[in-house]
């Protein structure tokens, strides 16, 4: 996908906070610098798509990004089942599930096919359209949207680095909730790793100007506990996913460790490891 500079826009308060007091850590793609905030420690990329570039990015994206080939498809459907077994154990019998960023409706399958009643929300058009083949799908900017429906669980798989006012979003999430309903937070890049500490921009989940915002668990867990909800589980997915190879990983982040201490810089990117992706389920209380 093809940028120009008018299709971004810099960013000098913190997307999640509004604090201004940023600390900038390294220099991303698209010569993004990336920040922590002081006040809240989100992560953001000082540069982000404006109107313009978030439109190219998701025409393209479902071409593009989203229906790669057949070996990164399989892997992705197996990431799906395991996001997808760590969620029904919260759930009720026939629930009412909504996805905020739902693509075309892949991850909703595994729900529908357990019995539970699925809706959508996408901004990409053409997803929207895939999607809206098998469910109810609202198109369109998430906290925009009027939703005349309650649900017992909403779904944020790998979607909060899109973000641009994030909190805007997990509001209206709240608002959608059963009293007892959970928020579902999968597929989500961990700032608090150890291999985003020691890797920096070359972290596999880096942020850029198309993934904006870097999330930690206490900014999240705090946020929901003042909006009623409590954190009723964690886990952070790497040996049982498809994407691990545990010697040859470790091998890699050993030679990272290793060459940081002679040369000070780390060469390559990171693998997959212990601790990158987060997933996170809050309770609404009753
Ligand atoms: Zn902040």
């Amino acid at each position: 996908m093809e940028f120009q500079d008018s299709d971004f826009t810099p960013v000098d308060a913190c997307p999640w906070c509004g604090a201004r007091s940023a600390e900038y850590m390294y220099t991303s793609r698209h010569a993004s610098r990336v920040a922590r905030c002081v006040a809240c420690g989100v992560w953001y990329s000082a540069r982000q798509l404006n109107a313009a570039g978030l439109r190219k990015f998701w025409s393209d994206y479902l071409n593009e990004d989203h229906r790669a080939d057949g070996d990164a498809l399989r892997k992705r459907n197996a990431m799906y089942a395991i996001d997808y077994a760590y969620a029904v154990q919260f759930l009720p019998e026939k629930a009412a599930v909504l996805d905020v960023g739902c693509a075309d409706g892949l991850f909703l399958d595994f729900f529908h096919k357990a019995g539970h009643s699925c809706c959508g929300v996408e901004f990409g058009h053409a997803a929207a359209l895939e999607a809206a083949k098998k469910y109810r799908v609202w198109e369109g900017v998430f906290p925009d949207l009027q939703i005349d429906a309650f649900f017992d669980m909403l779904l944020f798989r790998g979607v909060l680095q899109y973000f641009q006012e994030p909190q805007k979003y997990l509001r209206k999430a709240v608002e959608l909730l059963k009293p007892g309903g959970y928020i579902y937070i999968t597929a989500q890049p961990n700032m608090d790793s150890f291999c985003h500490t020691l890797y920096k921009e070359k972290y596999n989940q880096a942020l850029s100007a198309t993934d904006f915002v870097g999330y930690t668990k206490k900014p999240l867990a705090s946020f929901f506990s003042g909006h009623g909800l409590r954190l009723a589980g964690e886990a952070y997915f790497y040996e049982e996913t498809p994407y691990a190879d545990v010697p040859r990983d470790i091998a890699r982040v050993s030679a990272a460790l290793e060459e940081k201490a002679r040369s000070g810089v780390v060469a390559g990117s990171s693998p997959p490891f212990w601790g990158n992706m987060m997933t996170l389920m809050f309770q609404k209380n009753v």
